[in-house]
């Protein structure tokens, strides 16, 4: 099937200039399998991306937490696709669950993000996952599905994009999904995409899992099949990093 290992990680509203500085050289430093293998892309805050970029090995990239749903212009505090691709930024991370449920972005707003970032040159890494009472509830399924369904419907080209699973009750919880639990839920989603965009999709896109993933845990999630990789929080900002991105050999 040939999907390859994508570690991403999301520094989220974290850093000074010196810390940044020096997860860079760790980062730098590190022996990490080639990019054949895994493609590692970081997310530092916006203010920090340039330094970042200037910075960082060549063979990891990087990407913005966010972007604007349309064009800029007058829209105080936004920043546009379009300023990312002037930057030569390629990545965006959009639907961050904080954003969904903090700043009440709603699976259409995600979706027209998605699909205006793509259209604009930018690699999306399009987030997706249900709370505890959903879970509870038993409509993980139905929640995720329908995320996706939000994004599948303003898109047709899925190259760009990288699916990640991120289910709420685990993001900085330390309270992990099961490798059986990640498992069933992607290959729940690659059925659903089967279903609903194509198979030539399904077979192709990487499905990432997020949420409490540590350089204890990486290595049995990364042995499920339908685990491409992960979206990491927290442990991205500690030197495990380089341990979860070694989890893709
Ligand atoms: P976490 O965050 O690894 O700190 O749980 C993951 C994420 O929000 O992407």
């Amino acid at each position: 099937m040939g999907r390859k290992f994508f570690v991403g990680g999301n520094w989220k509203c974290n850093g000074t200039t010196e810390e940044v500085k020096k997860i860079v050289t760790t980062l730098n430093e590190a022996q990490v399998p080639g990019e054949d293998i895994v493609e590692v892309v970081v997310s530092p805050p916006f203010v920090f991306l340039p330094v970042v970029k200037s910075l960082l090995r060549s063979d990891f990239h990087v990407a913005a937490q966010n972007c604007w749903v349309r064009k800029g212009g007058a829209f105080t505090g936004e920043v546009s696709a379009e300023m990312l691709v002037n930057l030569g930024i390629p990545w965006v991370i959009l639907g961050h669950s904080e954003r969904r449920q903090l700043l009440n972005e709603s699976n259409e707003f995600v979706g027209d993000k998605v699909a205006y970032a793509l259209a604009q040159g930018l690699k999306v890494i399009a987030c997706i996952g249900e709370t505890l009472e959903q879970r509870e509830a038993g409509s993980t399924m139905a929640v995720v599905a329908e995320q996706t369904k939000a994004i599948a419907a303003k898109i047709s080209n899925w190259d760009n994009v990288v699916l990640a699973y991120e289910p709420v009750w685990a993001i900085g919880t330390g309270k992990v999904a099961t490798p059986a639990q990640a498992q069933e839920v992607h290959a729940e989603l690659r059925k659903w995409i089967e279903s609903n965009v194509s198979a030539e999709v399904a077979s192709s896109v990487r499905i990432i899992y997020g949420g409490s993933v540590n350089g204890g845990n990486c290595n049995e999630l990364a042995a499920k099949g339908d685990v491409d990789g992960f979206l990491v929080g927290g442990a991205s900002l500690k030197p495990e990093f380089i341990d979860i991105i070694k989890s893709a050999t």
